[in-house]
């Protein structure tokens, strides 16, 4: 098994919903258990702002999925929720499933980049994956903890526990 770890967001269409729902389907994931779940949390959007914020959340799964087979599943389930791609990045989109972390891997092909390119830059990835993985370390040898620590403040705010 190893251990995945998934970056969710939504600002469309009931957010709340959209990953309480999204939650709900990385579930039943095949070869899949989810092991934990961060607190929900509201972010400003990047890029073009005339946008609603977003509800974001950070997943640990534990998996027998290679990374690409997981990230079709990742995909399959966007595409059930609705999420229509567009050409305009960073746009709203009813669901946004990323893989953040896939054990230690680093991974560059054309589908997949692992460690997530944003993950040291983005506050809505960081507090909620040190709020469920304090001690973890990227393959470069960066502490989650200090990430976060150091991360400037772009507005994220606690919403509330999931469960
Ligand atoms: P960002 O990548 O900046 O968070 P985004 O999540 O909105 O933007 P998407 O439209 O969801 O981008 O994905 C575009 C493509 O990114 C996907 O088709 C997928 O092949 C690729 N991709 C590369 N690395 C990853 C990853 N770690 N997790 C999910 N998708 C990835
Ligand atoms: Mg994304
Ligand atoms: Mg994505």
């Amino acid at each position: 098994m190893v251990t995945a770890y998934i970056g969710l967001g939504s600002n469309l269409e009931d957010p709340e919903q959209q990953i309480r729902n999204a939650v709900g389907a990385l579930k039943t994931i095949e070869g899949t258990v989810m092991f934990s779940i961060s607190a929900l949390y509201y972010s400003r959007p990047m890029g073009p702002q005339d946008q609603p914020d977003y509800m974001n959340a950070v997943a640990r799964l534990d998996t027998s999925l290679s990374a690409i087979a997981l990230l079709d599943a990742l995909q399959k389930i966007e595409n059930q929720a609705g999420r229509v791609r567009k050409d305009n990045r960073w746009g709203p989109r009813v669901l946004d499933l990323d893989i953040l972390l896939y054990d230690n891997n680093v991974i560059n092909s054309e589908r997949l980049v692992v460690p997530h390119y944003g993950l040291k830059e983005r506050e809505f990835v960081l507090i909620p994956l040190n709020e469920i993985a304090p001690e973890l370390c990227l393959p470069d040898g960066d502490s989650i903890e200090n990430l976060s620590k150091n991360i400037p403040s772009n507005g994220l705010k606690f919403h509330s526990k999931l469960s």
